[in-house]
């Protein structure tokens, strides 16, 4: 079991992909990522730019916890969620469902060919 409070332990854990800093969309209760990248990742070396000073740059960004565990919003093969029994991983939003899609088309674009995983 990863101890969540050690700072030095939890952040050993984490394989800097950066594939947790891509926008995530719920719909009815199903968490699909999309390829948008947040602001801040650096898109060549998948590091964040502000990684010392997110909590006040970008205060919704989440430090790992048990609860962002239990969220279900990291990959499956991350490293804190890939021993999870049951683990349910976000969707690739190529998956949203049509009528999401309908709903959503002018506020929100997405490309199938290069999905965040
Ligand atoms: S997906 Fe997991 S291993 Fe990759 S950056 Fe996010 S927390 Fe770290
Ligand atoms: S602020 Fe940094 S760690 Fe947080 S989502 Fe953006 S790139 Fe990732």
């Amino acid at each position: 079991m990863i101890d969540y409070s050690d700072d030095v332990v939890r952040e050993s854990v984490c394989q800097r992909c950066g594939r947790c800093c891509y926008e995530k969309i719920v719909d009815r209760g199903v968490i699909y990522y999309t390829n948008i990248p947040c602001p801040y990742l650096d898109a060549k070396t998948r590091l964040c730019t502000i990684y010392e000073r997110r909590q006040q740059v970008r205060p919704d960004c989440a430090v790992i916890s048990r609860a962002i565990v239990e969220m279900g919003v990291l990959p499956a093969d991350c490293p804190y969620v890939c021993q999870e029994p049951g683990y349910v991983a976000p969707q690739p939003a190529a998956r949203l469902p049509r009528r999401w899609r309908r709903l959503n088309k002018r506020s929100f674009r997405w490309r199938t060919t290069q999905q965040a995983d």
